[in-house]
């Protein structure tokens, strides 16, 4: 609960100009207060004197407009924790629907919180980056999660994705299937993986002048880093070699190891695995904070953070203090593809109905 002398920072309307002015004098005053049926009871109220939006405490909460706002630390500590939304949803004796909504939410918010705490700072050293190849609504759909991770302080920065055609070995029955479904919806756009790689690049090395960039043997690498306007020096491991810690990909094959073991929808051969696209971004977000910020880099408890060691935080965060404030997206300049993450625009070509994130008050 906010402090009674705890006074909003910046107006929460996007269209008012004390919005993006943040520590600046912007004229506000007291509006009363209204009582609601959970903890805290008494929420304040305020008006901005500028365009006279009201507002509350309540709206610089990550719980703003939730029915059961209680529930969003536990649902971040269990999506981190191999749980699926259904067993979430059972554990804390909700609606599955409702989990869904939280971890869009949560994911929408640690996109946000990753971005204020990283600021897109140039890279320490190499960055190895890698696709962890994953599927949504059926192993018809597979796709890859691009991600980049700095070698040297195992610090997971940013991640893209590319949808990608089924491939690998197939019953007839399957490849029949593949045509059926290739037919109705379309072929995935084969350059994908170039156009995922390009936007990641683009965001991690933006600023950089000279970087040694470390993957495997993908050919659809090579196009991107040639074309970067960074000099880059290509370090190329092959696939098959041994994933152990002298591999030169340690750092990027830890982090697939790591992702899959606390994701249920990666895991393999599982029933849990992402319906959408969209929604597995959202958590991979989730996965991304929590891996920089929460735990630390090495078994050793207590042990530093790979946030801590990039230099970004100077001590491990919790749960509350990651949730402790809104993030407002119109006060940040959301790099591709991660817009599209935060408005829920990644489509899932098996549904008719895509849902986007279109709330006009609550985020
Ligand atoms: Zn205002």
């Amino acid at each position: 609960m906010r402090p009674e002398s705890w006074q909003p920072p910046f107006c929460p309307n996007p269209n008012c100009r004390h919005h993006t002015a943040v520590g600046g004098v912007w004229p506000f005053k007291r509006s009363g207060a209204y009582r609601r049926q959970t903890a805290p009871y008494r929420i304040r109220r305020f008006q901005c004197r500028e365009c006279r939006r009201c507002f509350s405490t309540q709206t610089f909460s990550v719980t703003y407009w939730m029915k059961k706002p209680g529930i969003l630390p536990e649902v971040f500590r269990q999506t981190t924790s191999c749980a699926a939304h259904r067993q979430i949803a059972h554990n804390l004796g909700v609606a599955p629907d409702t989990v869904d909504r939280a971890v869009g939410r949560l994911g929408r918010h640690c996109l946000l919180a990753h971005l204020a705490v990283w600021g897109q700072k140039p890279p320490c050293g190499a960055v190895a980056i890698d696709g962890l190849e994953t599927f949504e609504w059926s192993q018809f759909f597979p796709f890859h999660a691009n991600v980049a991770v700095e070698v040297e302080s195992g610090f997971f920065s940013f991640f893209t994705d590319s949808e990608l055609r089924r491939r690998g070995r197939m019953t007839d029955w399957q490849r029949r299937r593949r045509q059926e479904l290739e037919d109705q919806l379309g072929r995935p756009d084969p350059r994908a993986v170039v156009r995922g790689i390009s936007e990641l690049l683009g965001v991690v090395l933006a600023g950089v002048d000279a970087v040694v960039i470390r993957s495997d043997d993908h050919p659809a690498y090579r196009g991107p880093i040639r074309r970067s306007t960074c000099h880059i020096r290509h370090e190329v491991t092959s696939s098959k070699r041994r994933r152990d810690g002298d591999n030169a990909l340690f750092e990027v094959n830890l982090l697939d190891l790591w992702i899959r073991h606390g994701s249920a929808n990666h895991k393999r051969e599982t029933i849990a695995w992402s319906k959408r696209r969209q929604r597995a971004m959202e958590r991979l977000a989730i996965v991304l904070v929590d891996r920089n910020y929460l735990r630390s880099r090495w078994k050793k408890r207590g042990g530093p953070t790979p946030g801590m060691l990039r230099g970004v935080i100077d001590r491990k965060l919790s749960v509350e203090e990651v949730l402790a404030a809104r993030r407002f997206p119109d006060q940040f300049n959301l790099p591709c593809p991660w817009d599209r993450y935060y408005r829920g625009a990644v489509e899932t070509q098996a549904l008719s109905v895509n849902r986007r994130h279109v709330l006009k008050y609550a985020f």
